[in-house]
């Protein structure tokens, strides 16, 4: 097929710019995700005794709302918005969002949280689906595009912790919530100037530009979205705040987070009765991938389940427990990105040398190793606790070669599946499936959320004993490093099965 946009150093030049355009997003995503647990149970919630129950739901509800809505933005990309104008909206929402939290004050706090979520259902898929539409059908470049990408990602992810962090530490929490916002502001700026310099070509446009510009009720279709998109965010608040509101009924503020937790039972049921109602319309054949493709997502929720509590209860430990040099607890967040950027290259050069060689192990064994290297990085962290100083502190060089396992593992699967959905999917519903492919991330925090509440240490944050704390984590980590593993031997137990 004909290269219909510009070239640069092999590939698409549009990829750079989508590159640091989610360079600056991640960014502030990230930067702020290094900061929300620390914030939470170090200022918000800091005299209460349940604090790292609360803050962990707060931080799990927040998680998997923000990973459910890219099923949606993804599908009113494909369906009416086309890639562009998801991805401004979406960012605009975000900036806001990180700027809102700037604010200290509850309502905002929620309003914030809000912001971000129905900005990253605009933002996430969309753009990843764009650089594979930069890519024609059947293009070897597309692989390696995603491996960039990927870096780009987690280029962000690296910087913003260690600048988002010490700001946060140095200045005030504030000030790093603010940065985020700036780095969003950036990824924008970006992308609206490869849209200006004509970089994408025809590629993200609306499927029916035309449609736009009908009016209802004396507004156009396309400036209607966003007016909907402001409307559902205090929705969203409310959702996130529920909790609250709940418990003060019997006298205690406390946070549950039980809407959330209706709302992703009613996800999966949906999508459950799409996926059977589907099993039953399709060839056996066709029947049989759905089920691979299903169990696929299962266990990468495993794994995300596993990796997002970086965020959380590995930041809490890194707080509490490891004998941190030259950075402090937020920017521990950092590490995984780096070994990620390190490692991606090498990893892609690697499938490529073993596809030439026919050797290339099949995505389902690709999936077993990285659960098996997760579960080696937990193993570590259990571990750890033998080394631990009478203060309670394991060295830090524990802490990170548990997160260079992880995030080994994390190359095993992540990039290979989002390259995966833009060459598999049909190009009319591609974001839609790239939001499915994110509800993976979306149902881990589920996952979060309950080992968060089991792992919460109890007792304000005047009053917390690091050798108790270090006894319920060493100990949650070794069960959680026994079912991962676990969950990879019953992974290789059924690759032979899902590979026929
Ligand atoms: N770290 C990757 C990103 O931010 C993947 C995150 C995820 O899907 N949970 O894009």
């Amino acid at each position: 097929q004909e290269l219909d946009t510009p070239q640069l150093f092999g590939h698409p030049k549009g990829l750079f710019y989508l590159f640091f355009a989610e360079l600056w997003e991640r960014f502030s995503f990230y930067g702020m995700r290094a900061l929300l647990m620390l914030y939470m149970t170090e200022e918000v919630y800091r005299s209460l005794v349940d604090r790292d129950d609360i803050a962990g739901t707060i931080y799990a509800s927040y998680g998997g709302l923000a990973y459910a809505t890219p099923v949606l933005g993804g599908m009113l990309a494909d369906r009416l918005l086309g890639f562009r104008r998801a991805i401004t909206i979406g960012g605009i929402f975000m900036a806001l969002g990180h700027f809102v939290l700037a604010f200290e004050n509850e309502v905002c706090f929620f309003m914030a949280l809000a912001l971000l979520i129905v900005g990253n259902g605009l933002f996430k898929p969309n753009i990843s689906s764009f650089v594979g539409a930069l890519y024609p059908t059947g293009d070897k470049r597309r692989d390696s595009g995603f491996t960039l990408f990927y870096m780009g990602i987690n280029t962000g992810a690296f910087v913003a912790p260690l600048f988002c962090g010490w700001l946060g530490f140095s200045y005030g929490w504030h000030y790093g919530f603010g940065a985020a916002g700036i780095g969003m502001v950036a990824g924008l700026i970006v992308f609206r100037l490869g849209i200006a310099n004509g970089i994408f070509g025809q590629h993200g446009f609306a499927s029916d530009e035309e449609y736009l510009k009908n009016k209802f009720a004396g507004i156009s279709i396309k400036r209607w979205v966003p007016i909907i998109a402001i409307c559902i965010v205090p929705l969203v608040a409310l959702i996130m705040y529920y909790g609250q509101i709940y418990i003060p009924l019997i006298g205690e503020v406390h946070y549950e987070g039980q809407v959330v937790e209706y709302i992703f039972y009613i996800i999966l049921a949906v999508i459950l009765a799409v996926i059977v109602s589907t099993m039953i319309q399709v060839s056996k054949a066709e029947r049989q991938q759905l089920l691979v493709i299903v169990l696929l997502t299962m266990f990468m929720t495993m794994f995300w389940g596993g990796q997002e509590l970086s965020g959380s209860t590995l930041t809490l430990f890194a707080f509490r427990n490891v004998d941190l040099v030259g950075m402090n607890a937020s920017q521990t967040n950092s590490i995984t990105a780096l070994v990620i950027i390190l490692l991606a290259l090498p990893f892609s050069w690697m499938w490529v040398r073993l596809s030439k060689l026919r050797t290339n192990p099949y995505t389902p064994y690709k999936f077993g190793y990285g659960l098996l290297f997760l579960g080696a990085s937990y193993a570590m962290f259990a571990w750890s606790g033998s080394f631990a100083s009478e203060l309670g502190k394991v060295p830090m060089w524990t802490f990170v070669a548990g997160y260079f396992l992880m995030s080994t593992g994390e190359l095993f699967m992540s990039p290979v599946g989002l390259s995966k959905v833009t060459e598999l999917a049909p190009a009319k519903v591609v974001s839609f499936m790239m939001g499915v492919w994110f509800l993976s991330s979306s149902f881990a925090f589920r996952i979060v959320g309950a080992v968060g509440k089991y792992l919460a240490v109890e007792g304000a944050a005047e009053d917390v004993d690091p050798m108790e704390s270090l006894m319920i984590y060493t100990e949650g980590f070794e069960s959680i490093a026994f079912l991962v593993v676990s969950g990879a031997a019953m992974v290789f137990v059924l690759a032979p099965l899902m590979k026929k």
